[in-house]
């Protein structure tokens, strides 16, 4: 990220249901993607620079060097977790501890990037039931809750994620959500990992509109401006260093 210009943000799809269920397709006729970048280039116009990428593409679309010009990541994956290539995973971690920004949506809490840049299994309680689910800002003060203006806001049917979620603690929380059969989650979280910046969204799923909710479009936008890292020094290589101060010989 370079300071002035536009933040380069990157929406990774799997993009499958999209193009096989019928249900999915309904609310989504162009693929989750293309409503995600419309969210944020609504929100955030000429602040940022918006691509997408998919699966079946060359190295998923992630090559090193659209990786390299990508500030941040937004990933959406479901159904094919297993199908990203294990190289490709380790050039998105790489890439996050130099300091590229991750935008974690709903089931990318399963996706190879993320659950190896938390380390844990990170599965959880679930239910496709199409209940009320009641998001709570519980960071005000956060950036990625600039401007909502509210203390909660509801989405009236999404898929219930539950806890236990097996997470590291997260480094800040910035929503938790309650649904109608009475389970609570740990729906925004962020972590830092090397110099990248890190953000969870459970609210998502591919046969409810919640990528055209205001509130959820309002959060994403000003996710991805936080997560654009300023540059600055990072090194993840060992290296044999000089004293700083002259040591006193021992002894
Ligand atoms: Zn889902």
């Amino acid at each position: 990220m370079v300071a002035g210009e536009p933040v380069r943000v990157m929406v990774w799809n799997e993009y499958f249901h999209e193009r096989c269920r019928p249900d999915v397709q309904q609310v989504y006729p162009d693929g989750i993607h293309a409503v995600v970048l419309d969210g944020l280039r609504r929100k955030l116009g000429s602040q940022v620079e918006v691509s997408a990428a998919w699966l079946d593409q060359p190295e998923h679309g992630l090559s090193v060097e659209r990786l390299e010009r990508t500030d941040v990541l937004v990933w959406w994956g479901h159904a094919l977790h297993e199908e990203v290539k294990d190289e490709v995973v380790e050039r998105v971690v790489r890439r996050v501890w130099h300091g590229m920004g991750l935008v974690a949506l709903h089931s990318a809490h399963a996706s190879k990037p993320f659950r190896r840049l938390m380390g844990t299994s990170c599965m959880l309680r679930w239910r496709e039931a199409g209940e009320r689910e009641r998001v709570w800002v519980v960071a005000p003060g956060h950036p990625i809750v600039r401007g909502l203006g509210v203390e909660y806001f509801e989405l009236p049917a999404s898929e219930m994620y539950g806890e236990y979620f097996d997470i590291p603690v997260p480094d800040e929380l910035v929503t938790i959500s309650w649904f109608q059969g009475g389970e609570l989650f740990r729906s925004g979280c962020v972590f830092y990992r090397g110099r990248g910046r890190i953000f969870y969204f459970s609210p998502g799923h591919e046969t409810y509109p919640i990528y055209y909710d205001a509130h959820v479009q309002q959060i994403l936008a000003n996710a991805v401006l936080w997560a654009a890292t300023p540059p600055g020094p990072y090194t993840s290589e060992a290296r044999r260093c000089e004293p700083l101060e002259p040591l006193e010989p021992r002894g």
